[in-house]
């Protein structure tokens, strides 16, 4: 430990049931003098987030379900309170006690949440790129200082780090890694034939279903040239990403004096939300499996991306051109079409073709607000679910 004897920091998780939910809790867990956990937050997962309680006894708990937080409120110690429905995330990030929220949930729920605690002025490690993607014109805004938005995405965590102490016009392009998904060196005939199954097993990193079917098809990667151009305010030509299958370098900047940084660890989210959480300290951690690899065993490669095989990361890469509504678009078309393929209905080669179809029916304006942006991302997710199942209304939740 770096510090004892001073007042551990609050620190609310949205999406603490999750994966990279569950990395920002690990380093609570193991740094009990530096973090005291306020508030949680989740959607359903009722015994994860029991579980949780227990272990952390934060003050506040929701449950963006009404039905969970229900059976939740019967198993936690009454002392606990527990809120539901989409508000009660604006309740978790303006929690009083509460020094950083972090922003871990997946989906569009927690923009309102992550602006109500930008603008009271809260510390903000954010994971979630949907938000960024489509709320980015007025989130970003919100944003007083560098510090107070903390990516804990690997890649843009590893950028943020490389621009400490550096002015935005000496930047003269951003690099984000990708691994290349489990299907990087896979054929086209292939790739036709993949299975839900197979796109689920990431070589890298364990995460959650949505983001890894998403390293799959390479939109990960797009989205997050579309989050790095928010956060760091960057053009779209500024932005791009190379494959390095290692996952050993996460962010590299070119400055406009021929000079490169790279950011290098290894490959596990823990990393990240310890930096996040400590800034602008660095945790003492002492965990074999987050040692970086001794030197002489690295064997470091880099590849362009075949945009040909991966068509989703140039879709995604011509609506970090095009702007306006065509993130948010791409946002909700991607949700469905991973949801779809999940459940047996679309193929994995057939989702890029889905997301083009919803991009290119759009009649309407480019949106002048966040609830603007996200109510084009619900109508492309509508329009996914027409285009699925020609002439039925859409049953599905589209939550
Ligand atoms: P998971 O599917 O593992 O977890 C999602 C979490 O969000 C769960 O805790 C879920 O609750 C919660 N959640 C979903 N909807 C709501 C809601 N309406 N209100 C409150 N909580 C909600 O996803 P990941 O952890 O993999 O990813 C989360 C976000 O972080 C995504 O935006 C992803 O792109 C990003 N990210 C993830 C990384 C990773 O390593 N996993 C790396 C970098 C970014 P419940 O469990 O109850 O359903
Ligand atoms: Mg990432």
């Amino acid at each position: 430990m770096i510090r004892t004897g001073t007042t551990p920091s609050g620190i609310a998780v949205i999406g603490a049931t999750g994966s990279v939910g569950g990395a920002v809790l690990d380093v609570c867990r193991s740094f009990p003098d530096r973090f005291h956990v306020s508030a949680l937050s989740g959607l359903s997962n009722v015994s994860r987030m029991t579980a949780l309680v227990k272990e952390f006894s934060p003050e506040l708990v929701s449950m963006c379900d009404p039905e969970a937080a229900a059976s939740l409120k019967r198993l936690v110690p009454p002392g606990t309170k527990v809120l539901s429905g989409i508000d009660s995330l604006t309740d978790v990030a303006l929690f009083p006690g509460t020094d950083q929220v972090v922003f871990a949930s997946s989906g569009t729920a927690a923009i309102p949440a992550l602006m109500s605690a930008l603008e009271a002025g809260r510390s903000v490690s954010l994971a979630n790129k949907e938000s960024l993607v489509i709320a980015g014109p007025w989130v970003m805004p919100l944003v007083r200082s560098k510090d107070q938005m903390r990516p804990l995405d690997s890649e843009h965590n590893a950028v943020w780090q490389c621009l400490s102490g550096e002015t935005d016009r000496s930047i003269q392009s951003i690099l984000l890694t990708a691994s290349g998904g489990p299907f990087r060196a896979m054929g086209t005939r292939e790739l036709e034939r993949v299975t839900p199954r197979m796109a689920l097993k990431h070589p890298v990193w364990a995460m959650g279903a949505k983001i890894t079917v998403d390293s799959a098809t390479l939109m990960n990667k797009g989205l997050e040239i579309l989050e790095a151009m928010q956060l760091f305010r960057l053009p779209a030509g500024k932005v791009r990403a190379i494959v390095h299958p290692q996952s050993l370098v996460h962010g590299m900047v070119l400055f406009s004096d021929c000079t490169m940084k790279w950011l290098l660890s290894s490959p596990d989210m823990r990393i990240p939300a310890a930096v996040a959480l400590a800034y602008p300290e660095r945790l003492q951690i002492e965990d074999a499996a987050l040692e970086f690899p001794p030197l002489e065993t690295l064997s470091l490669s880099f590849e362009e991306p075949d945009l040909k095989r991966f068509p989703c990361l140039s879709i995604a890469m011509e609506a970090a051109r095009t702007g306006g509504a065509t993130p948010a678009l791409l946002v909700g078309a991607d949700d469905i079409a991973v949801k779809a393929f999940l459940e047996g209905q679309l193929s994995f080669t057939a989702i890029p073709g889905l997301i083009e179809q919803v991009l290119t029916s759009y009649p309407g304006p480019s949106p002048t607000s966040a609830e603007e942006a996200i109510a084009i991302m619900e109508w492309s997710k509508r329009k996914a679910l027409e285009i699925l199942c020609p002439g039925k209304p859409s049953r599905r939740s589209i939550s």
